[in-house]
């Protein structure tokens, strides 16, 4: 039988939350989060997985910030894109702006859970979980992302990669995404063992930018769910040549070689590199596919050879 009900709390165990405080403005969210005694509510969902799994709460209140005018919307600026940390996922997925720029990001918010859990999740909750196998976070790795956060002493920017450096005391406000060059495609490939929605096996994304003579400009490449993810792969000295099969088979390798899988219910450590060789090759692909559309240039990787 399937439940959500995980019984009974354990004698001892931790008391729920005991306040939701629903402040109006930023400030107002940043002093509450200032004293230590209160977490930041994004969704939610991560806030119920802990009651569910039996973790005790994060803080005796949760501030509701996901409302708040600064971290909701999706805006271009001359030189990047801000995404709110409040904007739920299921918007980031449907998004014009993004899907025409950043098309690996819709695609991962996209392949998260199921659309009503979309419908919750807020883009700062799931990035400030730092869930190693969570979907945007790699590929907001990929396109170099980074993080506007803010508490009540003043704002900073972090890399997506520097989560760690995020204080208690500090909420995301936003994300900003890099402007893309013309010529830039982008993928996103979540391999899901049983083909339903459940957390990935292994999650990858690309990134490739090209020049006019079709040169590759820019490559970048990340990987989750493994030790320390997402990881950005180390592709130095692939830029600068052909956007070929032989340049998707380096990358792919080094991918696999470079990461770390751990075992699990979704398959073997070894089992997983393979498939990070198999799904690198994938996003790869596609961006390259994608960039050379972009570019107006026949496509160099045809269906058949990936
Ligand atoms: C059935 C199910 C399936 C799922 N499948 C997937 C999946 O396939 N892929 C995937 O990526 N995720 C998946 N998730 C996980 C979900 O994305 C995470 O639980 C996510 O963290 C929830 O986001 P939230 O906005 O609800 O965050 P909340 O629960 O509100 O917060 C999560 C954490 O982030 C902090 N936080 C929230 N907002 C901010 C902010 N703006 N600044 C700083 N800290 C903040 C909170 O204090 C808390 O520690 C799944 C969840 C469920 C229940």
């Amino acid at each position: 039988m399937t439940t959500l009900d995980s019984g009974p709390l354990p004698a001892g165990a931790p008391a729920a939350p005991t306040a939701l405080l629903t402040p109006r403005t930023l400030d107002e969210a940043l002093r509450l989060i200032a004293g230590g005694d209160a977490a930041v509510l994004g969704g939610g969902v991560g806030h119920a997985l802990r009651r569910h799994h039996r973790l005790p709460a994060k803080a005796p209140a949760l501030v509701s910030v996901a409302a708040l005018p600064e971290l909701t919307g999706i805006a271009e600026h001359s030189d990047h894109i801000a995404v709110g940390a409040g904007v739920r996922l299921a918007a980031c997925a449907a998004d014009g702006l993004l899907s025409r720029t950043w098309p690996v990001l819709t695609e991962a918010a996209g392949s998260v859970a199921t659309g009503r859990i979309r419908e919750m999740v807020t883009l700062g909750g799931n990035i400030a979980a730092r869930d190693d196998s969570h979907d945007p976070p790699v590929a907001l790795t990929a396109i170099g992302a980074s993080l506007a956060v803010r508490s009540a002493r003043g704002g900073r920017t972090l890399a997506v990669t520097e989560l760690d450096r995020l204080r208690a005391d500090e909420l995301v406000e936003h994300v900003r995404l890099p402007l893309p060059a013309a010529t830039t495609g982008s993928a996103y490939e979540k391999f899901l063992v049983r083909g339903v929605w459940e957390y990935a096996c292994v999650n990858v994304a690309a990134v490739v930018s090209l020049d006019a003579d079709g040169t590759v400009d820019r490559l970048s490449l990340a990987v989750g769910s493994v030790a320390g993810g997402p990881v950005a792969v180390d592709l130095g000295g692939l830029a600068g040549g052909r956007a070929d099969r032989a340049l998707v088979e380096e990358a792919a390798a080094r991918a696999a070689a470079s990461t770390t899988p751990y075992g699990d219910v979704k398959g073997s450590a070894a089992y997983k590199t393979r498939m990070i060789a198999e799904f690198s090759r994938r996003a790869l692909t596609t961006a390259i596919r994608r960039a050379e559309a972009a570019a107006g240039r026949p496509a160099s990787t045809p269906e058949g050879q990936r």
